[in-house]
């Protein structure tokens, strides 16, 4: 891989961005590698290392995943050698994430989440330009202090707006009402908005929460049943 100025750590996590098709498993299934996403990349990027920390659809996270992710992540930006990190990531579950590392992992090294709607093995696929992106992003200069952002389709959107709009369109991270913070024009990366942040102190996953979205004709009694199974906090996705 070419040297630049910057070093850039790849973490890779599976997702269709690693996903080929496979006959017997009769759909995509998790089989590229970090080594073999990173030699797919042209030359005269950044400096990159890549690592290989799980390779799973994100649907299949737990909380212990994301803690997992969170611990890794918060120890590559501390090494001062570092100067942004990328993490590869299955889309369904990628705003969570991306969410989570925003709010706990201080510092101002670029976090970059990106992945990939079409398989390797799909016309199409767009996973390496996305790869691409995100690694400008994670180097650049002027990405740092953005926080953890996410970088399809080439926009940076912040972890704190952005989410999932489509089950396939390679459009289809979105930050409604706020739009992209930057984008990625060639090796150009530009930053037309920085939304504040808030970082908290790092205590674990709670995971006794329930979470009840309020739709009309819902009873009491899905807010009874979660406390009586001991939940020690509901997360009430009220009306407008
Ligand atoms: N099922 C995949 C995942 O979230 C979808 C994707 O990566 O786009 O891992």
């Amino acid at each position: 891989m070419a040297v630049g100025a910057s070093r850039v750590i790849v973490l890779t996590t599976g997702g269709t961005i690693a996903m080929r098709y496979d006959a017997a498993a009769g759909g995509a299934i998790p089989t590229l590698g970090a080594d073999e996403l990173a030699a797919a990349l042209p030359a005269g990027l950044p400096e990159m290392q890549v690592e290989e920390l799980i390779n799973l659809p994100s649907s299949h996270f737990t909380l212990e995943t994301l803690q997992v992710i969170r611990e890794r992540v918060a120890a590559l930006v501390a090494e001062s050698g570092v100067d942004g990190v990328v993490l590869t990531h299955g889309t369904d579950t990628l705003e969570e994430t991306a969410y989570l590392l925003d709010l706990t992992v201080p510092g101002e090294k670029p976090i970059v989440l990106t992945g990939a709607m079409r398989a390797a093995s799909d016309v199409g696929y767009e996973g390496l330009a996305n790869l691409q992106a995100a690694v400008r992003v994670a180097a650049a200069p002027r990405a740092q202090g953005l926080g953890t952002v996410v970088v399809l389709n080439d926009e940076i959107h912040a972890a704190r707006y952005v989410t999932k709009t489509h089950t396939l369109n390679p459009a289809t991270f979105q930050s409604p009402g706020w739009g992209p913070v930057g984008r990625v024009e060639g090796d150009a990366v530009i930053v037309v908005r920085r939304p504040e942040r808030q970082v908290l102190p790092w205590r674990g996953l709670e995971p006794k929460v329930g979470l009840l979205k309020l739709a009309v004709g819902l009873e009491a009694d899905s807010l009874e049943d979660a406390l009586a199974r001991g939940v020690r906090g509901v997360v009430l996705e009220a009306l407008g």
